[in-house]
């Protein structure tokens, strides 16, 4: 069985940990930071090289890398994987998978065995290519991998009014709705003060 343990940062640091007792040991995997950056690629504005090198700010050697068709060939992969988290979000999983396999099928995922993490081998997908590729490539493995370690139904659409973000859902019991505690909190206030309209109306 898989359990989340928290939010990943960085892909050396796993999160989702196999505590199975078939599992024998702890196995590191990182395909939750793939999928939360496949969230982000939706997410963040990535219209410009500039903008491309913020995503990027954590990883500077690949900014070098970073050219205008980059650009271009995220746009319209992010025109094609807003539609698996649709699919998710309206609880169609076999659309959610149909969908991720022509885009594996599209884009084919060059994986990679590190050896350099002293915690153990890791997957990664391979830099061979172009930054656009790999972030594509990235993100696709850690979506698939996430439907097939935990199930279709673990990411989504926010679901506050005027948010169009997704979302990765790394919470315990599946109950991730929201994008983010800013739109969470948002949406508590407004539902809060929905009631206290009603009780007012009512009284
Ligand atoms: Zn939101």
């Amino acid at each position: 069985m898989l359990t989340l343990t928290g939010t990943a940062r960085e892909p050396s640091h796993p999160r989702w940990t196999d505590t199975s007792p078939s599992a024998g040991m702890l196995e590191p995997v990182d395909f939750l930071v793939y999928a939360e950056a496949s969230a982000r690629l939706l997410n963040e504005d990535i219209d410009t090289l500039p903008q491309l090198r913020q995503f990027l700010a954590d990883r500077e050697w690949l900014l070098p890398q970073c050219v205008d068709r980059d650009i271009v060939a995220l746009r319209r992969f992010r025109t094609e994987l807003r539609p698996v988290f649709e699919a998710a979000q309206d609880g169609n999983t076999a659309a959610a998978i149909s969908l991720l396999n022509d885009l594996m099928g599209r884009h084919p995922i060059r994986p990679r065995i590190a050896d350099w993490e002293p915690e153990g081998l890791h997957l990664h997908v391979a830099n061979t290519s172009s930054v656009s590729e790999l972030l594509i490539g990235e993100s696709l493995l850690g979506l698939a991998t996430l439907v097939c370690s935990v199930g279709p139904n673990r990411f989504g659409v926010c679901a506050a009014d005027s948010c169009t973000n997704v979302f990765v859902d790394a919470s315990p019991n599946s109950s991730r709705r929201y994008c983010s505690d800013r739109c969470s909190s948002r949406a508590n206030v407004a539902a809060f003060r929905a009631r206290r309209r009603q009780e007012a109306a009512v009284s």
